[in-house]
């Protein structure tokens, strides 16, 4: 008999224990939470930045698709254009050793259709270099730009990486109180929390507000709730599976009775 209730006392004190470690764990966790969403959510002036120079380099490589596919052209062209030379040269020795006005009139038609062909890739070249040139210039003076741009915004730019850095180290500094606190807890304990932590977004306890569970407001059974208070095992919220805890429960003193 004295045996039994030495025993319930040990595990009471151990469920308490275990309670006020899960919620300080809780905590951390919370507070990994925030520093995580801290660091992916740039601030404004950080995201206007990024936007703008997203948005400056795809006109740069749209820019630079089209000088791409100007030159590929302007080759293309060029080719063709050596080509009606090489036929506008052998129209022309066929011209000296035509024998009727018949054969004259068809070669003088090749030749001027060979002429205009020149003409015509002639201008397209022309007009193809005139393009890339600008191109060249626009792409020029934007990269030029781009490099003052950054300059200017250097400082803000490396404010936030600051911050990044500070965030990131107090997340592991983080994750390494929290394993410390883990091992402090009974592994049934700490499975079903980490379990509740992945299913349930990140918030595995909740505290007993009025009687609810004060996050799926769901209204405990007053024989619950009693458990709950106790503190001599860890309760389940019957809807939203999260371990309940109340704030009195857990910063009385172990072994003091609970008048319920
Ligand atoms: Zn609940």
């Amino acid at each position: 008999m004295v045996q039994g209730h030495t025993r319930q006392g040990v595990e009471v004190s151990k469920a308490q224990q275990d309670l006020v470690l899960l919620v300080r764990l809780q905590g951390v966790y919370d507070s990994i939470a925030a520093s995580i969403a801290e660091r992916n959510s740039p601030p404004p002036e950080i995201r206007e930045l990024q936007e703008a120079s997203r948005l400056r380099q795809e006109e740069l490589v749209e820019m630079e698709r089209q000088l791409t596919a100007h030159e590929s052209e302007i080759t293309e062209v060029r080719r063709k254009q050596a080509e009606w030379e090489l036929e506008l040269q052998h129209f022309q020795k066929q011209k000296s050793a035509v024998t009727n006005e018949r054969e004259f009139t068809a070669v003088i038609s090749e030749i001027d259709y060979a002429n205009k062909a020149i003409e015509e890739t002639g201008a397209r070249c022309r007009e193809l270099e005139a393009a890339m040139e600008q191109l060249g210039r626009e792409i020029a003076e934007r990269r030029a730009a781009q490099g003052v741009e950054e300059g200017t915004h250097s400082e803000i730019v490396a404010a936030w990486d600051r911050r990044k850095e500070e965030l990131l180290k107090r997340v592991h500094e983080l994750s390494a109180q929290a394993k410390a606190i883990e091992a402090e807890i009974q592994p049934k304990h700490r499975a079903r929390f980490l379990r509740l932590l992945e299913s349930k977004g990140g918030r595995a306890m909740s505290e007993v507000v009025e009687g609810s569970c004060s996050l799926c407001h769901f209204a405990l059974r007053p024989h619950l709730q009693q458990r709950v208070r106790r503190c001599e095992e860890i309760i389940d919220c019957e809807h939203c599976h999260r371990i309940l805890y109340t704030e009195e429960s857990l910063t009385r003193s172990v072994g003091e009775t609970v008048d319920v």
